[in-house]
């Protein structure tokens, strides 16, 4: 299988690393929104943020936490998105799972502005029956 962040992880590849444990990954994307944009990714290869398994999940997002203050108090970013594409369709072209740590500011050009759509009269209950009758726990 061929993954450039696999190849990070096992130091095939060079990445501005910003923090590593046994099970996490933190560093600078290399076409960054802004400057300090992060990438930070499990070890263990995972397609998408469903083939996560929750053990992975609860230190990823600690680690997502940490370096997100850590790019707030050293930036000073006015904001800052935490972003996962999940599919090609959402946007994902590396495909081992990551959350984007985007450092944002009041005046900056990234947009992320849709055409909202409404629901018809009586859809969005349609919609809200169809996912509660899917959920799980
Ligand atoms: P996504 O489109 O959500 O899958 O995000 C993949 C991200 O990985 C993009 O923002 C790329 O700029 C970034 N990326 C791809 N290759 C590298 C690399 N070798 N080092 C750092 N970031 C990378
Ligand atoms: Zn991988």
């Amino acid at each position: 299988m061929n993954c450039i962040f696999c190849d990070i992880i096992d130091k095939k590849s060079n990445a501005e690393i910003l923090f590593e444990n046994e099970c996490v990954l933190a560093f600078l994307d290399i076409r960054p929104v802004n400057y300090g944009h992060t990438l930070v990714i499990p070890k263990i290869h995972y397609e998408n943020f469903l083939a996560l398994p929750e053990s992975e999940l609860s230190e990823l997002i600690k680690v997502t936490k940490d370096i997100s203050g850590a790019i707030v108090s050293s930036l000073n970013p006015q904001g800052f998105n935490i972003v996962a594409n999940n599919g090609t369709a959402a946007g994902q072209s590396v495909f081992h799972f990551h959350f984007h740590i985007i450092p944002r500011f009041n005046q900056d050009d990234f947009r992320f502005r849709p055409k909202l759509k409404e629901y018809n009269v009586g859809s969005m209950h349609e919609y809200a029956d169809k996912i509660r009758a899917a959920v799980l726990i």
